[in-house]
């Protein structure tokens, strides 16, 4: 018997040896969702949990073809941009997703990682803003982020509003860099602050958050759930992967994307 299909998630992203971050940070979390993923590589790094070596960019025309590969052969229903490098590989991938005006696209902005080392050319900035916003269904990044790709605004809720109006349909700030109890991610959309969502603070440091929550959002729009929705349960389940995270290196922790999985060879307790 053949199975369905679940829907196919088209991943941009950079490769981590550490499988914390990027396309292992996609896979796992989209195949968690109930999607499949099917990988771009846009770049490869050498890292660990406590900083990043050094990146190598993948030429620009392979990039083109792997993508070219995966979308004459299956039916794509949600694409996801991560670690891009350059802004040539940005170019090319804008000029690919916007052959799929239909298919939502959600855009991870990343130019460094959370601990601040480069993932990216001084150039990217400017591509990500002329080339990549403009066509993205939800933008997701940190309130670092958001500053860096919105300098003139001078608050969270202005910065919001740069990115819609260079085009994003919605807009998901997480508010996990900023110093208060809890935090507090805010999603935009139609020019306005639509839902504000509260999570406890967890203690540890995590490698790997962005992507993941970026990959569960593409997750939800590719099973079709409405942006609200789609973002909620995108936070939600990011949240739990933290929450059962693991620290297997000497740096970062790193999210637990199968957390469920784990839970169910979990012993019973006896009183149950
Ligand atoms: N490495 C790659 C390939 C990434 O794509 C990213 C983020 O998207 C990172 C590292 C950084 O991850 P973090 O910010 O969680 O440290």
């Amino acid at each position: 018997m053949t199975q369905a299909s679940p829907p196919v998630v088209l991943v941009f992203a950079g490769t981590d040896p550490t499988g914390g971050a990027g396309l292992t940070a996609d896979v796992l979390a989209l195949a968690s969702l109930g999607c499949h993923a099917a990988g771009v590589v846009t770049a490869v790094t050498a890292q660990d949990t406590t900083g990043i070596k050094q990146f190598s960019c993948t030429d620009t025309e392979l990039v083109i073809a792997q993508a070219r590969a995966v979308l004459e052969d299956m039916p794509v229903a949600a694409f996801k941009v991560g670690m891009l490098g350059n802004s040539e590989i940005a170019a090319a991938v804008a000029s690919i997703v916007e052959d799929y005006p239909d298919v939502p696209l959600i855009v991870d902005p990343v130019q460094n990682s959370g601990r601040g080392d480069a993932l990216a050319d001084d150039m990217l900035d400017g591509a990500l803003r002329s080339l990549i916003i403009p066509q993205a269904s939800l933008i997701t990044p940190n309130s670092l982020e958001a500053r860096a790709l919105a300098p003139g605004a001078d608050t969270l809720d202005a910065c919001a509003q740069e990115l819609m109006s260079l085009g994003s349909e919605f807009v998901l700030i997480t508010g996990t860099h900023e110093n208060t109890p809890e935090v507090i991610h805010r999603l935009y959309g139609n020019m306005r602050l639509l839902e504000t969502f509260v999570f406890e603070r967890l203690p540890g440091s995590y490698h790997g958050s962005g992507c993941t929550l970026a990959s569960a959002c593409a997750a939800s729009f590719a099973h079709g759930l409405d942006p609200v929705n789609a973002v909620a349960e995108a936070l939600q389940y990011t949240w739990e992967t933290l929450k059962h995270g693991f620290r297997t290196g000497m740096g970062q922790h790193l999210p637990n994307r199968l957390y469920w999985a784990w839970e169910m060879d979990e012993p019973e307790s006896e009183d149950t």
